[in-house]
């Protein structure tokens, strides 16, 4: 009888746990990054539906109408004038990735770094190269530059013919956060391997998709997540769509 009732015990506590993990250590993602090098800019996932997986995150708007960034719970559309506006639950993504975010680690850093010293930084806080991170970087910065992309119609054009024309943002002495995800070279063809950050300010008026930056005072984030849930979507431009393409030198025109 007492060991029935350790069994008992045993199996609501694996079972409450692999519930939290579910909930919280799982990157959730909709579509690849090569159907969005593919000219696949509609997607069918609500934010409401997003907002059920994460509460940061980053990704983009149907039609590619901006820059996403999630944080705290809430997103945000920075559309091409660089304005942050809000996102209703209505409104759907053909890209996007989120988490709950926890942070694992945490560190300030009190020297001005730029954005390639700042991602050297975070390469020494990875503790393997193996999983995937999600960042909350928050704080002061002396100078943030974004970009968004203004919303496309039918047909689409190429995303690295998009960002060619890009409109360009610059922010001084300014507070706000940074919100991003690192994956492994592993995941190319799946999601951006290395850093990608998009930029809010702490008034949640404005922000972009991070070209460049020089830190001022930033506290870091990071959320160690070892998890992947990747929705695909079910219609004919995706089933359709060249997803196995060697995209690396694109990704490199249109991320970075
Ligand atoms: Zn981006």
């Amino acid at each position: 009888m007492r060991h029935l009732l350790s069994a008992t015990i045993l199996v609501i506590l694996t079972c409450g746990c692999s519930f939290a993990q579910k909930n919280e250590e799982v990157l959730y993602q909709t579509s690849t990054i090569n159907a969005l090098l593919d000219e696949i800019y509609d997607g069918n996932v609500t934010f409401g539906e997003l907002r059920r997986h994460g509460d940061l995150g980053l990704g983009t708007f149907n039609n590619l109408d901006g820059e996403m960034i999630g944080l705290d719970g809430v997103f945000y559309q920075i559309k091409a004038d660089g304005i942050a506006y809000p996102v209703d639950d209505l409104m759907k993504t053909p890209f996007a990735v989120v988490t709950f975010f926890e942070s694992d680690e945490t560190k300030e850093i009190d020297k001005s770094v730029n954005y390639k010293q700042l991602k050297l930084f975070l390469d020494s806080m990875l503790p393997t190269e193996n999983i995937f991170y999600a960042f909350k970087i928050e704080g002061a910065f002396e100078y943030i530059k974004t970009r968004s992309v203004p919303r496309q119609n039918k047909p689409y054009p190429p995303l690295v013919e998009i960002v060619k024309n890009q409109p360009i943002f610059e922010f001084h002495d300014v507070k706000g956060t940074l919100v991003g995800s690192w994956f492994p070279d592993y995941m190319k063809g799946i999601n951006v391997p290395g850093y990608h950050f998009h930029f809010i300010t702490e008034d949640k008026k404005a922000g972009g998709h991070l070209l460049e930056c020089q830190t001022d005072n930033v506290r870091i984030g990071i959320d160690y997540t070892s998890n992947s849930y990747l929705s695909l979507p079910e219609d004919d431009d995706f089933y359709n769509a060249e997803l196995s393409k060697e995209n690396r030198d694109t990704l490199e025109k249109v991320e970075k």
